[in-house]
């Protein structure tokens, strides 16, 4: 038996699938998607068995063994990854890499061990007289097929003993996995009549449609995701619900488990590897049926799938960005939907402009839920004018006097506040006031950010730390000024004038630790504390019933980005923030600080009025050749030679412009943050809406640089960040 397995090499260029000869005492373990040992070189590496082969022309190499019992990777996800390397441009095994958990991955020293626990069944208890302790134990059996030891020898240990040599318990091994839920009692409310023509209409659709749910804050649709999810398991099939990282609280996870209990398995990054592998198993062996986590948790293995879920669909957390494969796990969702003819339900407040083009167009079925449940209304959103507040002298610090009222007020009656500031730390940057120098990190194109707390420089892109200082390393007067404000600062002032309040800051730096962003939710939620202050950590997903009041301290962070989506980025982060107040039964306000009163974005928000923002943006998109009007490709070169980046960049600009004729190129031109590091970056942005041979074109310049020494090039389909 030969078999051709693809290995995991450091080089990109060696992507390859080579062949071994199977010893014939592994031969019957062998099966197409498992996990083997090959020798390679000097080295020993793992792989995955993707062909198995009568004969080969080569002399071979045997493999060394076989890791797994179990296969590792199905045919449907085999396949997937065979998409994925060819929308994506990226090498296959690591499309295959990137589905997996790190203890599954083709990569030695990663392991982690099953574990067993000893369970007993009953035998044959007719001949025997039990004593009082023995009929106990033997009782437990009455409503269960098996039972756990423990759970018997806390009843007697020297019984089970005896019970054991007797042949009447006897014992054997089941998985234990790390992770356990909890089968509470079914709990579910019956829907709104809004809600229940939502399901009926999916109920009714075909079985591969898309939809995208648009269903305001608080409108109710994880309660349409459960709902629908409990049809397709009383077909005896699976779902998977996606949920961006930083929504996967133990609020949501809850919500899940008190429905479904144990037929759940969760992901999320808090999960040690162990727990995930865990979970991985728990679902290839069919013990879970619905799947919810992260992006990655797209890959899951599960089958029969009845429907897929994707929750804040407009999250730029879908798409992995930084590292290859560059993929969205909304395709995937698509083509898996696809595969298994099951609907793929896109849900948002806030839906992505290209989701709601398609839902205009007809692509995907547009499903509305317009109103909060119990025709609760929208919160009453307030726009302040910072230019005017700091002009008449009236604001305290960071706060206009309406955000300090309305917050007195709330505390006054025991309800509860969240703040929001993209932008964490005590200030942005710090600058000499003498001569005007401003921090920069040593490494990045960046200014370096104030961290009081820890009384630190720090880069947010590279890590750099130094200790904060006052003298000037340009004109050496002690004039060095924090300027800018970060989460830290308003901290700070919200100390200042409320010394009663109890506030919880939530932002990188205060939830790093595993497990902290949860507990921090659940003692906001216990209502430990009067103020939840973060960055957008705070804005997304959250359901506190007693917070009336959402205020934003600056709502300008994200629209000053250089950035094509940068008024879709602010009017959906705003919304999703003004969507936490007022969900319960007190109705809810919103007040938004701003130096753009006037932008749209802002604007709309206010109005709560998306339809009116989606078509001021189309105007913009289709006027500026922005998608959807046009697709984009973003090809980054980096190195640490920028004279020779921009020499190459304009090569490839001139090669690209031979082969696509219907393209615009534009670049090469220095990233947003240029130099990272100590490696330079530039990009070149491809438009185009129908381009004949843009993947042949862009493989052969993917190849030319493959083995380059001083630059790297990487691909970007639809680009989030530039
Ligand atoms: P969304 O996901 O659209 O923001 P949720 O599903 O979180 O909305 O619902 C908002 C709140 O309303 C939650 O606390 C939820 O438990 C409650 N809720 C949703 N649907 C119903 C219903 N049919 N009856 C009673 N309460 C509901
Ligand atoms: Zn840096």
């Amino acid at each position: 038996m030969i078999v051709g397995v693809l290995v995991q090499l450091s080089s990109k260029s060696v992507d390859k699938i080579f062949d071994y000869k199977v010893p014939f005492e592994l031969e019957s373990f062998i099966k197409i998607g498992i996990r083997v040992e090959v020798p390679f070189g000097h080295q020993k590496l793992e792989g995955f068995v993707l062909e198995i082969k009568n004969k080969s022309l080569l002399s071979l190499k045997e493999i060394i063994r076989v890791v797994d019992q179990d296969v590792i990777l199905n045919e449907e996800l085999i396949q997937l990854g065979k998409v994925m390397q060819e929308r994506t441009l990226s090498s296959l095994i690591s499309c295959y890499q990137v589905m997996l958990p790190k203890a599954l991955k083709a990569k030695k020293g990663t392991h982690v061990t099953l574990k067993y626990d000893t369970y007993y069944r009953l035998g044959d208890i007719s001949e025997y007289k039990l004593h009082t302790r023995q009929q106990e134990i033997v009782d437990c059996f009455q409503d269960h097929h098996y039972v756990k030891k423990e759970v018997l020898c806390a009843i007697s240990r020297s019984s089970v003993k005896t019970l054991e040599e007797k042949h009447i318990l006897i014992p054997f091994q089941r998985e234990h996995y790390r992770l356990s839920y909890e089968d509470r009692p079914f709990c579910k409310n019956p829907l709104t009549s809004e809600q229940q023509r939502v399901v009926e209409r999916v109920r009714r659709g075909r079985c591969d449609d898309v939809y995208l749910l648009f269903g305001v804050t608080g409108s109710g649709k994880t309660e349409v995701y459960m709902e629908l999810i409990e049809d397709v398991l009383n077909q005896g099939k699976t779902s998977i619900v996606l949920v961006p990282e930083i929504s996967l609280t133990p609020q949501m996870i809850e919500r899940f488990e008190r429905r479904f209990g144990s037929q759940i398995a969760a992901f999320h990054s808090a999960l040690s590897d162990g727990e995930k592998y865990d979970e991985w198993r728990r679902i290839c062996k069919g013990d879970a049926k619905i799947v919810i986590g992260a992006r990655s948790a797209i890959f899951a293995p599960v089958k029969d799938l009845g429907i897929i879920i994707v929750d804040e669909e407009h999250s730029d957390s879908y798409k992995q960005e930084d590292s290859a494969p560059r993929y969205s796990a909304i395709d995937i969702a698509l083509e898996r939907g696809k595969y298994h003819h099951c609907p793929v339900i896109l849900g948002s407040a806030t839906p992505s402009l290209s989701s709601y083009a398609r839902a205009q167009k007809g692509v995907y079925q547009l499903l509305e839920l317009p109103n909060r449940v119990n025709q609760q209304s929208l919160p009453t959103i307030f726009t302040v004018d910072m230019n005017q507040e700091f002009k008449s002298g009236s604001r305290h610090g960071h706060f206009s006097i309406i955000l300090i009222q309305k917050i007195k007020e709330k505390l006054e009656r025991g309800e509860q506040v969240i703040l929001l500031l993209n932008r964490r730390g005590y200030s942005s940057f710090v600058t000499c006031k003498n001569c005007g120098y401003t921090v920069k990190c040593p490494h990045c194109d960046i200014t370096l950010t104030y961290h009081k707390v820890s009384s630190m420089l720090r880069c947010h892109y590279c890590g750099y730390a130094e200790k904060n200082i006052i003298r000037c390393s340009q004109c050496h007067e002690e004039a060095l000024t924090p300027l800018g404000v970060g989460t830290e600062k308003i901290e700070e002032e919200l100390k200042s004038m409320f010394a009663h309040a109890k506030i919880l800051r939530m932002d990188v730096d205060t939830t790093s630790r595993k497990g902290m962003h949860q507990k921090m939710i659940t003692a906001f939620q216990n209502r430990e504390y009067d103020i939840l202050l973060g960055t957008q950590i705070v804005a997304k997903g959250l359901d506190f019933s007693n917070v009336t009041l959402v205020g934003v301290i600056n709502a300008d962070t994200s629209l000053n980005i250089p950035d094509f989506r940068s008024s879709e980025n602010t009017f959906s982060l705003l919304s999703q923030v003004a969507g936490r107040s007022g969900r319960s039964k007190k109705s809810g306000e919103v007040v938004i600080q701003t130096f753009n009163p006037t932008h749209y974005a802002i604007s709309y928000v206010q109005k709560h009025d998306y339809l009116g923002f989606y078509q001021e943006e189309m105007k913009i998109r289709r006027l500026l050749k922005y998608p959807p009007y046009y697709y984009l490709v973003y090809i980054k070169l980096s190195g640490k030679d920028y004279n020779l980046l921009e020499k190459e960049g304009i090569k490839i600009r001139k090669s690209l412009e031979k082969y696509l004729k219907d393209t615009i190129i534009l670049g090469p031109s220095p990233a947003f943050v240029f130099k990272v590091n100590h490696i330079y970056r530039y990009g070149i942005i491809l438009k185009y809406k129908k381009e004949e041979h843009l993947y042949e074109a862009l493989k052969l310049m993917d190849e030319h640089y493959l083995n380059h020494n001083q630059i790297k090039v990487d691909i970007n389909f639809n680009p989030i960040h530039f």
